[in-house]
C-alpha cells in the first residue's frame, strides 16, 4: 500500500460515521458507523472490503471516545495504521471564519466550539470528535473541512437577510449556506465532464438527500444557495420544511403550541413525512404513490414544484448556464423525480434524454436531458464528500 489514506470522521450528536479513504482515486477500503451513543443499544459496526463487521458497545465511558478508540485498533488490525497520513472531520459551521479547509490546532478547535451558538447541535459534536481523534491519534495531522466553507463567495446581496442590519451585525444572522463539500465536488466533476475549465463555467448543482439544497455556480464559485442560517431553510426535505411563511410560528405559538413543538415539528414531522403523513424516505414515497396514495402524489408534486421553482430563479445569479447537476440519494438514484423536476422546467427547453436517465442510475453519471433554448445540459453525478475531504486534507499537508 503505497497510496496515501485518509481517515475521515464525520461526528454527530450521537453517532460517528468513518471512512479510510484513498486520497487520489477515492476508494474507499473501511467505512463504518457508530450510533446510539449514550444508548444501551450504542453500537458500532464497519464494512471492510465487502465485509461487514459490527460490535455492541457496552462502555460506560464517553461514546464518541470509545469509537475511536476502537477506529484505532481496527486500523492496526486491518494494517491500515502505517498507511494514514491525516485525519480529516466534516464540520457542519465554519461561520464566516473558515472560508477553506484548515489544519486543526488548539485555536481551531476553540474557534469550532465557539461557532456552536450558530449549529448548536452539530458543532459540539464535531469539536468532540476532533478531540477524541488528537487523543487517539496524537502524531497525525487534523484537518476540518466545513459545509460552510464553499459558500463563503456569496456576495453580499446574496447573503444579507431582509432584516435588520442589527440582528447581522449582533448576533451573525445571515445565509450561510450548508453542503458545501458536495457542491464543490459535482461542479467540478461536471467541469471534467464537459471539457470545460472551471473557472470558466455555469452550474445549478441540486443536492437531494434527506437534507436538501440548491446552488448556484459562477465560474467554480458559489454565488447562492437555498439553505440559510440553518438548513431549515429552502427546498422541502424528508422530514425539514424548507421555505415557510415565518407568520405561521407565531400563529402556532398564539395556538398554545411551545416554540420547542413548533421547530420540531418542522425540522422532524415536516417534508415528505409531514405532507404524505406516511414516510420521509424518498422511494417510499413513490411505491405508495404507485399504489394510488394521494397525499404521497402531493408529497412528490410539491417537492419536485419546489425544485423546479429554485432552479429557475438560480438562473438570476448565473450569466448562462452549462448544466443543472442532480445529486445526494435522491437526484442520484430516482429517475421519476428528476423527470419531474425536469418537465417542470419545460419553459427553459429541457428535453429529457430518456435512455440518459435511466442509464444514470445507482452510481453512475451522465447526461439526463438537454436545453437547446438554453444550450445547456442536465446531469446526474454521484457526490463523494469524504473524497474532498481526503484531498484536502492531503493537499494541505
Ligand atoms: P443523506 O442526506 O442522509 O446523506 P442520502 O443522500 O443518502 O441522504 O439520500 C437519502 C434519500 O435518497 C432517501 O429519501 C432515499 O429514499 C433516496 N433514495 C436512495 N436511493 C433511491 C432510489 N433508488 N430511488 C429513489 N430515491 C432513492
Amino acid at each position: 500500500m503505497s497510496n496515501k489514506y485518509v481517515l475521515v470522521i464525520n461526528s454527530g450528536s450521537s453517532s460517528l460515521k468513518f471512512a479510510v479513504i484513498n486520497a487520489e482515486n477515492g476508494e474507499a477500503p473501511v467505512t463504518g458507523l457508530g450510533e446510539c451513543f449514550g444508548l444501551p443499544e450504542a453500537v458500532i459496526s464497519w464494512k471492510h472490503q465487502g465485509e461487514k463487521s459490527e460490535e455492541k458497545i457496552t462502555s460506560d465511558g464517553d461514546h464518541h471516545q470509545y469509537a475511536i478508540n476502537r477506529i484505532v485498533g481496527l486500523m492496526e488490525s486491518l494494517g491500515f495504521d502505517r498507511d494514514i497520513v491525516a485525519v480529516g472531520h466534516r464540520i457542519v459551521h465554519g461561520g464566516e471564519k473558515f472560508t477553506s479547509t484548515v489544519r486543526i490546532d488548539q485555536k481551531v478547535l476553540k474557534e469550532i466550539e465557539s461557532l456552536s451558538d450558530l449549529a448548536p447541535l452539530h458543532n459540539p459534536a464535531g469539536a468532540k470528535g476532533i478531540e477524541a481523534a488528537m487523543a487517539a491519534f496524537p502524531s497525525l495531522p487534523q484537518f476540518a473541512v466545513f459545509d460552510t466553507a464553499f459558500h463563503q463567495t456569496m456576495p453580499k446581496k446574496a447573503f444579507t437577510g431582509a432584516i435588520s442590519n442589527e440582528l447581522y451585525k449582533e448576533y451573525g444572522i445571515r445565509r450561510y449556506g450548508f453542503h458545501g463539500t458536495s457542491h464543490y465536488y459535482v461542479s467540478r466533476e461536471a467541469a471534467k465532464m464537459l471539457n470545460k475549465p472551471i473557472e470558466q463555467s455555469s452550474f445549478i448543482s441540486v443536492h437531494l438527500g434527506n437534507g436538501a439544497s440548491v446552488c448556484a455556480i459562477s465560474n467554480g464559485k458559489s454565488v447562492d444557495t437555498s439553505m440559510g442560517f440553518t438548513p431549515l431553510a429552502g427546498l422541502m426535505m424528508g422530514t425539514r420544511s424548507g421555505d415557510l411563511d415565518p407568520g405561521v410560528i407565531e400563529f402556532l405559538i398564539k395556538k398554545g403550541w411551545s416554540t420547542e413543538k413548533v421547530f420540531e415539528t418542522l425540522n422532524k414531522k415536516s417534508g415528505f413525512l409531514g405532507v404524505s403523513g406516511l414516510t420521509s424516505d424518498a422511494r417510499g414515497i413513490l411505491e405508495a404513490m404507485e399504489e394510488g396514495h394521494e397525499d404521497a402524489k402531493l408529497a412528490f408534486e410539491v417537492f419536485t414544484y419546489r425544485v423546479a421553482k429554485y432552479i429557475g430563479s438560480y438562473l438570476i445569479p448565473l450569466q448562462n448556464l452549462d448544466a443543472i447537476i442532480f445529486t445526494g440519494g435522491i437526484g442520484e438514484n430516482s429517475l421519476p423525480i428528476r423527470r419531474e423536476i425536469l418537465n417542470n422546467l419545460a419553459l427553459l427547453g429541457f428535453k429529457e434524454d430518456v435512455a440518459g436517465n435511466e442509464a444514470a442510475r445507482f452510481g453512475d453519471s451522465g447526461v439526463i436531458a438537454h436545453s437547446k433554448t438554453l444550450d445547456a445540459v442536465a446531469m446526474a453525478i454521484p457526490t463523494n464528500e469524504e473524497f474532498v475531504i481526503a484531498q484536502q486534507s492531503v493537499e494541505l499537508l
